[in-house]
């Protein structure tokens, strides 16, 4: 048997935004400034609403219990998470408390958050990634609306990232052939949209890829991803090259056409600063990303990989 969550209603598509009707009475949280989160709040035609913008970016619980204590007594009649994954993943783990509906908006594209039961957030300083059916949303809306104004690196990012998620979570070995389905529909849209430059479309794309990683995993890719965002290096700019090499070491089918997607893209060489045999120790103890890859992997393996990524031998 196998089990796929998604929300229970998805809107997407142009107009989305603004042709939702929104609960009265409901709590908008947001990271945006007032003067971006008016201009966003305008164009949904939400009336009736009540804000709360104080949520700090890569959110804590302690920004969650903030929102608990601010608003409780206020009693909303649902929970809007509006803009990146900081907003979604405060609404995610607070929906309960409130013991209302969560409305996920995102207004960043790449993560597909807004389909996953994935939430990030720090517990004593430290980030946690937490997984359980209550973080999935009860209504997600989906416009590629928000992408104007977006700069073009963060755009370049965000799609590497729900390419490789895509790709990587076709291959793993948590998936079904509903998962292979949606990622696999994904990738071919996300392809479609970079090569004949359609960028309007990433959002449907990244939501697609959203629902089908978020019923199984990323895989080798993203593990080896982890030993350049230790250095700073953007998530979705670290895939360019990781996701690359680990297709060509795991055969992957999307291989030669996510080199393609890259190329297009234009992304630099990367660069590691670590000891390779030590970052390839700390990569080897990411179990969620190896035990789900294709293709068991050593030491060695690793080891392989991230040197053809330093010298771009792709
Ligand atoms: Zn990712």
């Amino acid at each position: 048997m196998h089990t796929i969550r998604i929300p229970k209603v998805i809107k997407f598509g142009e107009n989305a935004l603004s042709e939702t009707e929104y609960p009265k009475n409901a709590l908008v949280v947001t990271t945006a400034t007032p003067e971006l989160s008016g201009k966003w709040l305008d164009k949904m035609g939400i009336q009736d609403y009540m804000l709360y913008d104080k949520v700090t970016p890569e959110p804590s619980i302690n920004d969650v219990k903030a929102l608990i204590s601010d608003f409780k007594d206020k009693k909303p009649s649902a929970l809007i998470g509006l803009g990146g994954g900081s907003s979604m993943d405060v609404v995610k783990y607070s929906a309960q408390d409130f013991g209302v509906e969560k409305i996920l908006i995102p207004t960043t594209f790449g993560t597909g958050a807004e389909m996953t039961t994935y939430c990030v957030l720090k517990f004593e300083g430290k980030k946690k990634l937490l997984r359980e059916d209550r973080f999935l949303a009860d209504m997600a809306v989906v416009d590629s609306y928000f992408m104007k104004g977006t700069p073009e690196q963060i755009i370049k990012n965000s799609v590497c990232d729900a390419c490789a998620q895509a790709t990587e979570g076709y291959d793993s070995k948590l998936g079904n052939d509903l998962t292979r389905t949606l990622c696999k529909q994904a990738f071919d849209i996300l392809y479609d949209a970079i090569m004949k430059d359609k960028p309007e479309n990433y959002p449907y794309g990244s939501m697609l890829s959203g629902m089908g990683f978020g019923n199984c995993s990323t895989t080798l890719g993203h593990a080896l991803s982890y030993a350049f965002s230790n250095e700073g290096v953007p998530h979705g700019y670290s895939l360019s090259s990781c996701t690359t090499i680990a297709h060509k070491f795991n055969k992957s089918i999307f291989y030669e056409r996510f080199k393609e997607v890259i190329e297009k893209l234009v992304f630099d060489k990367l660069e590691l600063k670590a000891d390779v045999s030590e970052a390839a120790d700390t990569i080897m103890t990411d179990k969620g990303h190896l035990d789900p890859n294709p293709i068991p992997i050593k030491k060695e393996d690793v080891i392989k990989c991230l040197n053809d990524i330093k010298a771009a031998n792709f």
